[in-house]
């Protein structure tokens, strides 16, 4: 394979295509010897040098419109992603394979990436399928906003009448009935001939949220597009090309949506803003949230950000005026947020999972006929299995990790490359026969609960049992027509669920989230617990919350119990500000990685100093190994660039550009712009 192109090519167009080449175009030219097919990304200067013809015209219909273009070349550039590659990432799948390489476009001048050829999926399915086939309607009785969500739906009408761009920030308690001004204020965008794009963490696993769109949208003659990795290529591409044709008003979708090539955009919202799930977490690195924020700079559109529990770059931003905050304090119909306890385990050791607190408390609602959630973050049986002779424990082949023990599954399975084995019978090392489970994992936590209350009916919502098509969809079904009393989870029962029933929500473990050597551990700790705890009382009885920790002192975990967002934000900026972290400091994250230990630590080191040398505004933290220092199979050093403002980082990454040419054979370099995870 080639190394991909990380320049715009050129060509000139011939007159005989001059009338159907246009921005957005996937056409045919020639690299090198070859033939391959590129994107038409705009129109440049004629030059000196001479350029080759485009060939042909593959699709007749543009796939984006020049604004788009922009858009995408500006992100890939933000990014430091290669353009072609970056086009490709915002382009249905199905169009270009993975053996593409971006080239350049044309003169007359046009310009474009360019990929390999591939057989022209798209000319052959023209059938239309409906996206939302397996997804719900809604029904939804029409609802008189409240003085507050009427105040945020008139300020954010207002921008949308000016029609330039503005951000808000939509900060509401759970339950304060946002999704309620985000349909009306999509029903004024559409009103003014304008359209909307809403952005949700993981569509999957909102489909609750879809059937509300659909369920208030229905009678209009309003057309929605759903764009999410559930969908098969085809689907996908088919709801893109309804996009780009100006024939879909509303696109919801996950982060990739925020690419759709809408042409009149007025309002794009960024549903529970702080999910870490809008960042990409590998190749084009993008932020969906911040990268709607751009496009609505680029398009004059107007932006919501909306969540209970902001991310602090979102509320710092709203504190500098660069955001206007909007305010949604209470719930909705006067039901009040639930009540949050700590569960002291230093006073409640050797009680297994469940402390008795949390036991009474499930064995209450569930003989008040009321459903209970239970977060534990951590799917499996157990986190590892440890030989209770000799001490050994059974790690992955490939990474830094001990292989998780499901006995569902009856296997050992590494959740970073999915290496898999059947549990073994004796220790590998001592050849003993006491191997045991060790630590606490979903099903072990079900075990628990069934042996403790035979009759509950429980469920488990992790990614092993939502791995099925349409599990998910069944699950909620299930929650809403109550024949489920338990429902144990990782954090996926955290976002964005409305089970009125719930009364009770248990967190079991915080200890491990809260330990975790990043900055954001507390953020993190304090956006999920609030959002877990929100599952409770949202319906007509009050919701009580027992949070199970050693940590009864940390300052976050008594923010969540008080439902205070702004203390927790308050300090918690104030500390990222004395160290110049994020939101007062920008951050990127080099990660070194081969097959060859020596030799990846020898060019982090070498990287490092050069780095050093180059700029003394930037801060170069480390090389240090990678918190998993081997990850399929790989080394990983990490070096973290650190500094208060944004040009001279970038300037260290143009930097990069040059000195990644130096990294000795076999050693890869990734870039992570704004990193989120920095395992
Ligand atoms: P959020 O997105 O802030 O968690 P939702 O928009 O899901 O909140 O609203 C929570 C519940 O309150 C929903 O069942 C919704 O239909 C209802 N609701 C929203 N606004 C109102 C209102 N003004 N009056 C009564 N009920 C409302
Ligand atoms: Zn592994």
């Amino acid at each position: 394979m080639i190394a991909p192109l990380d320049k715009i090519l050129h060509y000139t167009v011939p007159d005989t295509l001059a009338s159907a080449v246009q921005v957005g175009s996937r056409v045919r030219v020639p690299l090198g010897r070859r033939q391959v097919v590129g994107y038409v990304m705009g129109w440049g200067q004629p030059g000196d040098s001479l350029l080759k013809d485009v060939q042909a015209v593959i699709a007749p219909e543009p796939l984006f419109d020049a604004c788009q273009a922009g858009f995408y070349l500006r992100a890939a550039r933000y990014y430091d992603y290669p353009p072609g590659e970056a086009v490709r990432t915002a382009l249905p799948a199905g169009l270009s394979g993975p053996e593409s390489k971006p080239a350049v476009l044309l003169d007359k001048i046009y310009r474009a990436t360019a990929r390999d050829d591939q057989p022209p999926a798209v000319e052959t399915i023209e059938r239309y399928r409906d996206p939302f086939a397996a997804m719900p309607i809604q029904e939804h009785p029409p609802v008189v906003l409240n003085p507050a969500q009427q105040s945020a739906v008139e300020r954010i009408e207002r921008s949308l009448q000016e029609e330039h761009y503005q951000a808000f920030l939509l900060h509401g308690v759970t339950g304060s009935g946002k999704t309620e001004v985000y349909l009306n204020a999509i029903a004024k965008t559409l009103a003014r001939q304008r359209q909307a794009l809403v952005l949700v963490p993981e569509i999957a696993l909102t489909p609750q949220l879809v059937g509300r769109f659909r369920g208030r949208f229905r009678d209009q003659e309003i057309k929605l597009a759903v764009l999410h990795s559930g969908l098969s290529e085809g689907e996908r591409y088919d709801a893109w090309r309804q996009v780009a044709r100006g024939d879909v008003d509303v696109v919801i979708g996950a982060r990739s949506a925020v690419f759709a090539p809408l042409s009149k955009l007025g309002l794009i919202i960024v549903d529970e803003e702080h999910d870490s799930s809008y960042k990409q977490s590998e190749g084009f690195r993008y932020n969906g949230r911040d990268l709607a924020q751009l496009r609505g700079h680029l398009a004059q559109a107007v932006v919501v950000l909306g969540s209970a529990t902001p991310s602090l770059t979102t509320y710092q931003r709203a504190l500098t005026g660069a955001l206007v905050k909007l305010d949604l304090p209470e719930r909705t119909a006067a039901r009040p947020l639930p009540t949050v306890e700590l569960v002291d385990l230093t006073q409640h050791q050797g009680e297994t999972l469940l402390s008795d607190p949390l036991r009474d408390a499930l064995g209450e609602a569930l003989a008040a006929g009321e459903q209970a959630l239970l977060l534990l973050n951590r799917r499996g049986y157990a986190p590892f299995l440890l030989c209770h002779e000799c001490g050994a424990t059974l790690h992955c082949p490939n990474c830094d990790i001990t292989l998780t023990y499901s006995r569902v599954q009856r296997s050992l399975r590494c959740h970073y490359c999915d290496y898999h084995q059947a549990p073994p019978d004796h220790c590998q090392r001592c050849s003993g026969s006491s191997l045991a489970p060790e630590g606490m994992g979903t099903e072990r936590l079900e075990e628990e609960i069934l042996t403790d209350f035979p009759k509950a009916r429980v469920a488990r919502m992790d990614r092993d049992t939502m791995r099925r098509k349409g599990a998910h969809h069944q699950l909620v079904a299930a929650m809403a027509a109550g024949t489920i009393d338990v429902l144990i989870g990782t954090q996926m029962i955290a976002k964005g669920h409305d089970f009125p029933a719930v009364t009770l929500v248990g967190v079991l473990n915080t200890d491990t989230a809260l330990n975790l050597p990043d900055f954001r551990s507390a953020e993190r700790v304090f956006a999920l617990l609030s959002q877990v705890a929100g599952r409770a009382g949202r319906g007509e009885r009050p919701g009580r919350v027992l949070i199970q920790t050693y940590a009864t002192d940390n300052d976050a975990l008594h923010c969540v119990t008080r439902h205070d967002y702004q203390n927790f934000a308050e300090r918690e900026l104030s500390q990222r500000q004395a160290l110049a972290y994020p939101p007062y400091g920008y951050l990127v994250n080099l990660v070194l990685s081969g097959n060859d230990q020596g030799r990846v630590a020898d060019a982090a080191e070498q990287l490092a100093a050069a780095l050093l040398r180059d700029d003394r505004e930037v801060e170069v933290l480390g090389p240090a190994p990678c918190l998993l220092a081997r990850l399929r199979n790989k080394h990983r050093r990490q070096i973290l660039l650190k500094a208060r403002q944004r040009d001279p980082l970038r300037r260290q990454v143009v930097r990069l550009q040059r000195l990644r040419a130096l990294l000795p054979a076999g050693v890869q370099l990734t870039v992570d712009v704004d990193p989120v995870d920095m395992f």
